[in-house]
């Protein structure tokens, strides 16, 4: 595990599916623009993404490929007082084995990956290994230190992936990406491990980036889990490998310099807790108001960011607003104007649902510890909606909510 390092972030060699011209993604890129055809295509995959660390072996040696998880996300523990977080970025056998490296380490960010999926040759070793069995041993090397009991534990914008290093055999075993011996690991204790690779065969969906609606091409950034068409001002996403339409809502703007920022709006029945409505809220937090009759009546949203920030900023947003309920009225559709991309799935804003609330409940201390082990989150229904903000020189500003958000921040946040 090489945790506690500055979070990475790969490069990924790969071609055009459409006229395979040479192309490089960022890890987190799903929209292919093609420089020499100019077609688009979005890059879906069903479970995770196989990538290969590329090896600079002896011509004819035979590569074997030995499998890695590679997991990058923010772990929020909460505590009797308070919620601790955390960014995580690791890579762990996914095939115990005291001959191999525990982690792929840190030789590994200066490479560019390809995609295992286009590899004709080499054996790959299964894993066997699930990650599930894996991530508790993550959790409970990064959370060791906590004092008090975890009141709950969640993953939020987690990434993850299958990363192959290619090795081979010569008297001893070889680390190919480096072409130096891995100490204490013999051809004998090895050779077993060979018997159970499996042929490479994980194809990747590239999905037309073309408007089911009107067949205009879709826009998006690089690493955009919405694309845009500019023609119908229609949203779509790809949740099960099809284009599907996103309904969006977006709130006036204010002037010439507005961004719009991505945020989900989300209805949920959490168990215990009496939250449908503002007068709820007030109660639940308990905020210094006295409750109005019509409050009643006003329904009560949780809301959280629908881009990946850092996750102190995650949860302090997802807080302010769920806190202030956006009330403007909204438009359905798509804003005009600068929008910036979603990045965080919907389902991953759910899971940070049971997290607003931790910090929302008051007095905490004595409630967190009564209420939150109990607390079941049911998601009920969502609505992506953007909210305008006013550009200033280091900052974007919604006045109306008295939210601002570091533009540094949130362009450090893109390989999260
Ligand atoms: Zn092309
Ligand atoms: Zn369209």
């Amino acid at each position: 595990m090489n945790g506690g390092r500055p979070v990475t972030s790969f490069l990924i060699e790969h071609q055009c599916p459409q006229c395979g011209a040479p192309a490089t993604l960022g890890e987190a890129d799903r929209l292919l623009r093609c420089g020499f055809c100019r077609v688009s295509s979005y890059l879906w995959v069903a479970d995770f993404f196989r990538y290969c660390l590329p090896h600079r072996a002896p011509a004819g040696k035979p590569i074997f490929y030995y499998p890695y998880w590679r997991f990058k996300g923010m772990l929020f523990s909460c505590l009797g007082k308070g919620i601790d977080n955390r960014f995580i970025d690791v890579s762990h056998q996914a095939l115990a084995s005291p001959d191999f490296p525990l982690s792929v380490g840190l030789r590994s960010q200066t490479q560019k990956l390809r995609f295992a999926a286009g590899l004709q040759q080499g054996l790959f070793l299964k894993p066997a290994q699930r990650f599930k069995q894996v991530l508790p041993l993550i959790t409970e090397q990064f959370t060791a230190g906590l004092r008090g009991p975890i009141l709950h534990q969640a993953y939020i914008g987690e990434t993850l992936s299958l990363l192959y290093a290619p090795f081979y055999l010569e008297k001893g075993l070889f680390d190919a990406v480096i072409n130096e011996p891995v100490r204490g690991a013999t051809a004998e204790s090895i050779t077993p491990l060979l018997g159970q690779a499996e042929k490479p065969h994980w194809p990747l969906t590239f999905i037309a980036a073309l408007c089911p609606g009107c067949g205009w091409e879709l826009t998006g950034d690089p690493d955009a889990l919405a694309l845009t068409c500019g023609n119908c001002r229609t949203a779509w996403h790809a949740p099960g490998g099809r284009l599907e339409q996103l309904q969006t809502a977006w709130e006036g703007g204010q002037g010439e310099q507005t961004v719009y920022l991505p945020f989900w709006r989300m209805r949920a029945d959490v168990g215990q807790v009496e939250l449908n409505s503002y007068a709820d809220l007030i109660r639940a937090a308990n905020l210094p108001r006295v409750v109005q009759a019509q409050w009643e009546q006003t329904p009560f949203y949780f809301w959280s960011p629908a881009f990946k920030v850092r996750p102190q900023n995650l949860l302090a947003m997802a807080g302010h607003l769920t806190l202030h309920q956006p009330s403007r009225s909204l438009e359905a559709g798509q804003p005009p104007g600068r929008l910036h991309g979603v990045t965080m799935p919907l389902a991953e804003a759910e899971e940070s649902i049971k997290l607003i609330l931790a910090g929302l409940l008051r007095p905490r201390q004595q409630r967190l510890a009564e209420l939150l082990p109990g607390v079941t989150v049911q998601p009920r229904s969502a609505l992506l909606v953007y909210l305008p903000f006013r550009e200033a020189t280091h900052e974007l500003v919604h006045d109306g909510l008295q939210l601002a958000v570091n533009k540094n921040l949130l362009r450090y946040s893109r390989n999260l």
